[in-house]
């Protein structure tokens, strides 16, 4: 029985159960929400784009200097500018890295 809402409830079943929300097979990493061999495949994807010059999150061309599109560092900038305030730090104040398994 796979109803309409089989593909949009999966990622959050898997979760549920512990498995891997890529590639629902393995179980996931503890603490995480992928399995090893998808966190090695991402990891090898985002090697790639950054030598390549490309944004890590999205593949498109990056910024000069940067691992990220403009898009991205934007999206990125507001999730942080928000974090900052709710924590009463300097918005100016450059955060080190990403969230790195933050791709839902
Ligand atoms: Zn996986
Ligand atoms: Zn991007």
């Amino acid at each position: 029985m796979r109803g309409p809402a089989y593909h949009s409830s999966r990622r959050a079943e898997f979760k549920r159960q512990g498995l891997c929300v890529r590639c629902g097979k393995s179980s996931c990493r503890q603490g995480k929400t992928d399995c090893k061999d998808c966190h090695q495949r991402e990891r090898r994807l985002v090697e790639g784009r950054e030598a390549n010059g490309l944004c890590v999150r999205c593949g498109k061309d990056a910024q000069p200097g940067r691992r990220k599109c403009a898009a991205c560092l934007e999206y990125y900038r507001q999730r942080y500018h928000s974090a900052c305030e709710r924590n009463g730090k300097s918005s100016s104040r450059r955060v080190p890295r990403g969230p790195q398994e933050s791709v839902r």
